[in-house]
């Protein structure tokens, strides 16, 4: 008989699956394919997949097939997940503009794939260079959720379960931004497991990570993962302009039908730039990116 669960960890030919609130740990059966787009190809099981697996001995089992995934996040090796939530400091370390467009884009490239945005450390206090009202209200009209916390001293914590109740999420951001405090204020006993699973293979302490989904009572799962190793945008020239719909969308028109909203005179988008009604660190990013992008 065989029982349904998602694996949560997936290492060197070892799957750990969450069933019945234990841990059991799988190996695939040999001959196990699994569909990738439209190949199939062999044991190629992440973390997040949903399987079907049999039981051997009580903490033990054998991957008998996969399910089709919903989607699939090839540079930190997860399948099927609800949201990206990307955490930034807004200072210790700085707010980086640049990562935030990066992100903005590689979500929009991912089909069906909402992030939300944390600015963490609100417990340190704002730069006066920073205006998080007006940055959070910049990112509302792109339809980005954001949220101002602190993992620290866990303020407005409460607003963001809400976000991450069932549904599964990665989170990510760059190191030092708080990944891992609020990691722990959702999931308290996190290094335990993680030290469990590692005695268990025999192998003592691991010193490689791996993206590992946890879940906890109240439906909350997310994704600790090593991070997106960097921002690797594959876009042309040709369709950067797309990765933007609030310049596209913007009312009125342009001197030239196909301005690109860079050096044209009479441009609607500069214009709405200087009238402070798009966001320079947008526009900014947009003209920065494009000159280092390929032409096809
Ligand atoms: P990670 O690299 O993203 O996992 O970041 P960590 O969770 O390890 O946090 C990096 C440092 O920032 C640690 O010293 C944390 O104690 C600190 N930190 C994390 N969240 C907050 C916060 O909300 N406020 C303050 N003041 N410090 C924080
Ligand atoms: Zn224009």
């Amino acid at each position: 008989m065989t029982e349904r669960a998602q694996i949560v960890k997936a290492y060197a030919g070892y799957y750990d699956l969450r069933w019945q609130n234990q841990t059991i740990t799988c190996r695939a059966r040999g001959n196990l394919s699994v569909k990738k787009g439209t190949h199939y190809q062999k044991n190629e099981i992440y973390t997040g997949d949903w399987v079907e697996f049999s039981l051997t001995q009580a903490n033990q089992g054998v991957i008998e097939s996969v399910e089709p995934r919903k989607n699939f996040l090839e540079d930190i090796r997860v399948a099927n997940i609800d949201q990206v939530l990307l955490l930034l400091a807004i200072k210790n370390p700085d707010l980086s503009f640049r990562l935030l467009n990066e992100y903005l884009v590689l979500m929009r490239s991912v089909p069906d794939l909402p992030l939300l945005v944390g600015f963490n450390k609100i417990d340190l206090g704002l730069e006066p260079d920073i205006d998080l009202d007006q940055l959070q209200s910049d990112l509302k009209k792109i339809n980005i959720p954001s949220l101002a916390l602190s993992a620290k001293t866990k303020q407005n914590l409460e607003a963001l379960e809400p976000y991450l109740v069932n549904k599964v999420t990665v989170i990510s951001g760059p190191s030092g931004s708080g990944k891992s405090t609020l990691i722990n204020d959702f999931f308290p006993n996190t290094l335990q497991n993680t030290q469990e699973v590692s005695e268990k293979i025999g192998r003592g302490k691991q010193t490689t990570r791996f993206s590992q989904l946890l879940i906890n009572p109240s439906g909350i799962s997310l994704i600790d993962t090593p991070g997106f190793s960097s921002v690797d945008l594959k876009i042309s020239k040709k369709n950067w302009l797309s990765f933007f719909p609030e310049l596209t969308e913007l009312p009125g028109s342009c001197q030239f039908r196909d301005c690109l909203h860079l050096k044209e005179p009479r441009c609607k988008v500069k214009q709405a730039v200087n009238d402070l009604i798009l966001p320079r660190w947008r526009y900014d990013y947009y003209v920065e990116t494009y000159e280092t992008l390929k032409e096809f």
